[in-house]
């Protein structure tokens, strides 16, 4: 049989988030070369006889080097082998698709793209935040603020707007860092942002503040994201999910109410709800 490579995008975590199609590639994998954020049960999908190899890469650790990920995806798919090159979320937003696509263009592998859901929409979802509100946010940003994704002269004040929702992937755990340069790019400190950790998975934890206060916020698990803009300030905050308070997980939950009333007035719909 022809050798071929599936770019395939896991979703955010939750098993239930594969596609039929990711599914059904998975199942019929002869080798499955994944990232570290993919989870067992998602691994426990490929077939026994599969050969699983994790190639993840976190910026700043040991891992296996971009070049040696492409060319083992052109040397199993030469050899005949159906090839799963699984990733978190989508394989195309924050996930080196691009380059693994070149590789394989210039090798003239066959390849396909399944795409997945990214960890914004999953975190979205999951803590029931509109990315986009026809009131509040006209536009989606995703943003990294991974140093080995920055470019020199990456500005995010022409990407940031107080009418956009802004996600931040790979934020770290420098919230002061991070604020400021909201700050800079033009964000009011009162403007809302809530920290998604895990997001889809059992152990989600969310934190909700403002970008003022981020730098008091406390570091959660990986993998985490921002959810920065007005649209966080409509995230249900009934305790559908666990709202981590402080640094333990044992405090009392604290609705989106009590955070924010210390900041400014809640629109009336925060206060009926
Ligand atoms: N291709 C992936 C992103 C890879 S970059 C996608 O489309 O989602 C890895 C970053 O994604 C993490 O550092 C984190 O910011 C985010 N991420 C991935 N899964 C996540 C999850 N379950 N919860 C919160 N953030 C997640």
């Amino acid at each position: 049989m022809k050798g071929k490579v599936y770019l395939v995008g896991a979703g955010p975590g939750d098993p239930e988030l594969l596609t039929v199609k990711a599914l059904r590639i998975l199942k019929a994998a002869d080798i499955v070369l994944h990232d570290e954020l993919i989870g067992p049960e998602i691994l426990a999908l490929a077939p026994p006889g599969a050969f699983l190899h994790n190639v993840g890469k976190r910026c700043g650790q040991k891992s296996t080097p971009q070049e040696q990920i492409n060319s083992l995806l052109v040397t199993l798919a030469s050899s005949g082998l159906q090839v799963v090159r699984l990733k978190g979320g989508d394989p195309l937003v924050f996930g080196r698709g691009g380059e693994e696509i070149e590789a394989l263009r210039s090798a003239k592998i066959e390849f396909e793209i399944v795409p997945g859901v990214t960890a914004a929409v999953g975190a979205a979802a999951a803590t029931q935040i509109s990315l986009t509100h026809r009131r509040v946010s006209s536009a989606l940003v995703l943003l990294t603020n991974q140093h080995c994704h920055e470019k020199a002269g990456d500005d995010w004040r022409q990407l940031v707007s107080s009418r956009a929702t802004v996600v931040i992937y790979m934020p770290g755990y420098n919230y002061e860092a991070t604020s400021r340069r909201l700050v800079e790019a033009g964000l009011k400190s009162d403007t809302p942002c809530t920290i998604v950790s895990r997001a889809t998975l059992p152990e989600q934890q969310v934190y909700h503040t403002t970008v003022g206060n981020l730098p008091g916020a406390p570091q959660l698990p990986a993998p985490t994201l921002l959810v920065v803009g007005e649209v966080a300030r409509l995230a249900d905050a009934a305790n559908h999910f666990e709202v981590v308070s402080g640094l333990t997980r044992q405090q009392p939950s604290v609705s989106l109410a009590t955070h924010l009333s210390q900041e400014q007035d809640l629109p009336d719909r925060e206060q009926s709800a």
